[in-house]
């Protein structure tokens, strides 16, 4: 006798809130100048390229990574000066990091609590691991609303709060006094966020151990490496030591272990690029306040926002002319008209800006 079931779809099985999501979209970008997701703009010079050849030739790829990747935290601590007695976890990417510290603190009805706008991973990992999300709007320029933040800590008692530091999409740094007093009024975990820490005047490593219950997130997608997805997470062990139970045990590929540990050894050559990442971004800036009908946000980042009238119509006017940044309008409000240009090579940022002109003028 055949047995019958009923027919299986994604509406009866896959989570209400999983369908309600959008996938993080990643546009096509082929032929471009591509200034739309904080890349480092540079390879690496040649002599590096030739090591990074010989690294490569002698992986034992027929072998699965160092699950511990001793070597590569090693070296991740002394190129980060960590402090004694804290501890590193690594990623496959940062965004992976997050995911781990949801999925370890998602008990029924557990609250992910960040401030908006800011990088939309942490409201998206939240609706992965069933987490109730709370986003507690931004001041108007963009700063921390304290009193508004204190409040929501108080009512919703997350058991996370993600704050990156520089924000992005922003570009700013919130001011240190109202970051710490958000960690002393949390009653679980603050993570502050660094994917943007080589270009930042500021972080919060140096106060890892004055609160117990903070974290430091970082990442090197932006600093050269957004194709090898490494990040990590510096902290006590009391912590990283449960996150470890989550994380699969081969997360970071022997290539990228290698490469990464061989790059590391090399930070000068990568700090210098971002020191002229730096320069460039200061080049850029002054040249989008000075544009009429532009106004520009001042960013810690590699990347400036800025807002324009008609900005969807700017952005396509960019793309017409082959050069890609992030439209921003249309997602959160306080974001209205608002683009994200990732500083490029001086010649990229020249082109950008030449486009962004002839963009702006054909829209008027
Ligand atoms: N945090 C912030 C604030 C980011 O902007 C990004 C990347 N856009 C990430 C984390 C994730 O970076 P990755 O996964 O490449 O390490």
């Amino acid at each position: 006798m055949p047995s019958f079931r009923e027919i299986v779809t994604p509406e009866t099985l896959i989570r209400p809130e999983i369908r309600a999501l959008h996938a993080y979209h990643v546009p096509s970008s082929s032929d471009m100048i591509k200034l739309d997701a904080m890349e480092n703009p540079y390879l690496l010079p040649t002599e590096l390229r030739d090591e990074l050849a010989r690294v490569i030739a002698d992986a034992q790829i027929n072998r699965y990574p160092d699950a511990g990747a001793q070597r590569l935290k090693q070296r991740i601590s002394s190129v980060a000066g960590l402090p004694a007695g804290v501890e590193v976890l690594l990623g496959n990417g940062s965004d992976e990091i997050i995911q781990l510290l949801a999925l370890a603190v998602a008990k029924p009805g557990a609250v992910l609590l960040s401030v908006e706008p800011s990088f939309v991973m942490y409201k998206m990992i939240a609706a992965f691991t069933g987490m109730e999300y709370v986003g507690v709007p931004l001041a108007e320029d963009f700063s921390l609303d304290l009193p508004a933040t204190l409040d929501a800590i108080a009512r919703h008692r997350p058991a996370l709060v993600f704050l990156a530091y520089p924000n992005n999409p922003t570009g700013n740094l919130f001011d240190a006094d109202a970051v710490r007093q958000i960690i002393l009024a949390s009653p679980g975990l603050v993570v502050v966020d660094e994917a943007y820490y080589a270009f930042a005047s500021a972080s919060f490593l140096p106060s890892l151990q004055q609160y117990e219950n903070l974290l430091v997130m970082r990442t090197f997608s932006k600093l050269g490496m957004a194709g090898l997805r490494l990040g990590f997470l510096a902290g006590s062990r009391i912590w990283l030591e449960q996150l470890e139970k989550l994380r699969l045990p081969y997360n970071v590929g022997v290539l990228p272990q290698l490469v990464a540990e061989m790059l590391l050894a090399h930070h000068d050559v990568l700090l210098r690029q971002a020191e002229q990442i730096k320069s460039d971004r200061s080049w850029l800036y002054e040249r989008l306040v000075g544009t009429v009908g532009v106004y520009a946000y001042p960013s810690e980042a590699n990347f400036i926002l800025f807002r324009v009238a008609h900005a969807t119509r700017v952005f396509e006017g960019l793309k017409q002319r082959g050069v890609l940044i992030k439209n921003l309008n249309g997602g959160h409000p306080a974001l209205a008209d608002c683009l994200r240009v990732t500083v490029g090579t001086p010649e990229q940022n020249e082109q950008f800006m030449a486009a962004l002109q002839a963009s702006i003028h054909q829209t008027i």
